[in-house]
Order: C-alpha cells, then sequence, then structure tokens
C-alpha cells in the first residue's frame, strides 16, 4: 500500500503516523519526492482500510497495490482449482462444461422434456430456476419446493447434476439435500450474509457476476465463500449494465483472461442474460470458449414463445444442440473439448 501525505504535514505528525503503522505490524518505507512523503507499507495490507487511512487529515491518497482478497487470488493458489460436481469436472485445461435448461421449472413436463433435450445435446447439467427473482412483483416467481421437486426427479431419470438459485438464507437446508451446484444470482452477489452461509457449507457454488459490480467486487464476494471454508467457487460471467440498450447486458469477455489472471477458480459465460436474444447466445458461446471459459451456462426451452421467463433469450432444443457441435470445433482448436 502507498500513502501520500500531504506537502505541508509537520515533521511529529509523519513520524505519528508511521509508528502506528509499525505498531500495527507494518514495516514502512519513507520516501521524500520534492518534499512529498510518500509510505510504502509492506505486510499483510488486506486487512487496512483504505478509508481509515484517508481520514487522516494529513494524507493526501491511499493506493492499494495488492488485491485486498487472498484466497481467491492466483498469487495464493497458483495451480487451477477443479470443481468436481459428482464427477464432473468444471475448470482446468480439459473439458468446458455446458449446462442448459430453461429459467424457470414450469411444470413436471416441461423440465423432462428440456432436460432430455439438452441431454441428448450433449450438456453434462441441467439448470432450473425455482426461486426467481424477477424485477416485476406481479411476474412469475417460480414454483419454490415443487420446482425443486420436478428438478430432483429430472436430475434422476437423465443423470444429468442440477443447478438452481438459491434466494434466502432459510432455503439452505433443502439446497443442500438436493441441488448439486448452488447458483447465486447477480441480484445477490453482495448479499454476505447468504455469501457466508454458502462458505459453510460443502457444496459447489455458482457466483454470478453483479449487475454492476467490478471484477474485484465480484472476487471479494467469491472471498466471503472461500474465507468461510468452502473452496468450491464457480464464477458466473452473465453481461454487466452498460449504456447500451440494444442488448440485455454488456458481455464483458474480457473477464475470462482477467480472472484466469487474477483467480484460480473456474470462470463460465452465461451468454443468454448477457445479451437477452436467442440469436445472439450461439456467437457469444463460441467467442467465450474461443476466450477461454471452463463452460457456459445456456437457456434452452422447449416452447420458448410461452415460457413463463426470459423466452425470448432461449434457445429451442434444436438450436442448442448446434451450438454444442459448432463449440466443441471451436473447443478442439484451443486444445480442449465439450
Ligand atoms: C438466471 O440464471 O435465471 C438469472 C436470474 O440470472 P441472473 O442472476 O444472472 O440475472
Ligand atoms: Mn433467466
Amino acid at each position: 500500500m502507498i500513502i501520500t501525505l500531504k506537502k505541508e504535514t509537520p515533521q511529529q505528525e509523519i513520524n505519528k503516523i508511521i509508528a502506528q503503522l509499525e505498531t500495527n505490524g507494518f514495516k514502512v518505507v519513507d520516501i521524500v519526492n520534492d518534499g512529498v512523503h510518500i509510505l510504502g507499507v509492506l505486510g499483510e495490507t488486506s486487512f487496512l482500510e483504505e478509508q481509515n487511512i484517508g481520514a487522516n487529515h494529513w494524507v493526501a491518497s491511499v493506493t492499494r497495490i495488492t488485491a485486498p482478497y487472498k484466497k481467491a487470488s492466483r498469487e495464493f493458489h497458483p495451480q487451477d482449482t477443479i470443481v468436481d460436481v459428482n464427477g464432473i469436472k468444471i475448470g482446468g485445461k480439459e473439458k468446458i462444461v455446458i449446462i442448459g435448461g430453461p429459467c424457470s421449472v414450469e411444470s413436471k413436463e416441461q423440465i423432462m422434456d428440456i432436460a432430455e433435450g439438452v441431454a441428448l445435446a450433449g450438456a453434462k447439467m441441467l439448470r432450473g430456476g425455482a426461486y426467481k427473482h424477477r424485477t416485476s412483483p406481479y411476474a412469475f416467481q417460480g414454483l419454490e419446493s415443487t420446482g425443486i421437486a420436478y428438478l430432483v426427479a429430472a436430475k434422476q431419470k437423465f443423470k444429468l447434476p442440477i443447478v438452481s438459485e438459491i434466494t434466502t438464507i432459510d432455503k439452505m437446508e433443502e439446497f443442500v439435500a438436493n441441488v448439486d451446484v448452488i447458483q447465486v444470482g447477480a441480484r445477490n452477489m453482495q448479499n454476505i450474509e447468504l455469501l457466508k452461509a454458502l462458505g459453510k457449507i460443502n457444496k459447489p457454488v455458482l457466483l454470478k457476476r453483479g449487475l454492476s459490480s467490478t471484477v474485484e467486487e465480484w472476487l471479494m464476494s467469491a472471498e466471503y465463500i472461500l474465507a468461510a471454508g468452502n473452496s468450491q467457487v464457480i464464477l458466473c460471467e452473465r453481461g454487466i449494465r452498460t449504456f447500451e440498450k440494444a442488448t440485455r447486458n454488456t458481455l464483458d469477455l474480457s473477464v475470462i483472461p482477467l480472472i484466469k489472471k487474477m483467480s484460480h477458480l473456474p470462470i463460465i459465460v452465461d451468454p443468454s442474460h448477457a445479451t437477452g436474444h436467442w440469436e445472439l447466445v450461439e456467437a457469444m458461446s463460441l467467442a467465450a470458449i474461443a476466450a477461454g471459459a471452463d463452460g457456459l451456462l445456456i437457456e434452452v426451452h422447449n416452447n420458448p414463445q410461452n415460457a413463463l421467463s426470459d423466452g425470448q433469450q432461449s434457445l429451442k432444443l434444436k438450436n442448442f444442440a448446434a451450438l454444442i457441435d459448432n463449440g466443441r470445433k471451436i473447443a478442439r482448436v484451443i486444445g480442449r473439448d465439450i
């Protein structure tokens, strides 16, 4: 951390600041440039609060030079984390895992039909929302426990592990008992109590990037889960809010190589919520594979026109199957496979 003091700072104040840092176990290097004192603070600075240091009247600026997250960082954990979901491995250098399914579970017939189709197409896991965080309170809110039960039935019949979103801590027991990958939605990325609770369980967590979250905020949310003891975290880029309205969100593909550099955690891409239009989903999926994504989370529906949520961004089964075939070709070009 670098603390730059104001030029007019009296020497006794400089000494006080240095002494306080040293008392707290930091080593301080004091560099004077043109009468300005620049303090290089060495040690475990992730526990230092920039705001508190910046509150000192004599401090001009505080700059962090090491990441505030530790367990999520590549530095702390150089080798790739591979999350094992009932034998399906997400992360590493080999397979790219495709997860397909509807935005919402709507009926037993619907989820069974889609599960069969995504399995035949080559998906390795089934997604489906049972508790839905909708923008409008009047929109379909999900089948809740019944939806989870239908997903479990589809999992048993088609041998596909299931991914579903948890929205509140009080459903933790139900999710731990039934769901293979617990999704944290974009709107809950900074629900700190939920993250802490997910840190205490032994199940993979799929952590979506918040609607307007920076990469650092996202990794800090992952850090909450890791710090509480659960190392099975999968990051999911699902587009961020920008000025552009032609797509639902703006897919930030650059975060794939960036996250690979900053963190050891696997990263997958959700091109459905990122674009909001089914016609754009395949192109963005192929691009995500080329950019190094470890998997894709794609909305698929057997009847998109009548879907109870996100029909406009849902692929029909035949388009989903074509996407996987084309994705496999790209994956092989970069030495991976689906
Ligand atoms: C979803 O996956 O259905 C969903 C609601 O996604 P997000 O949290 O990314 O909006
Ligand atoms: Mn959706």
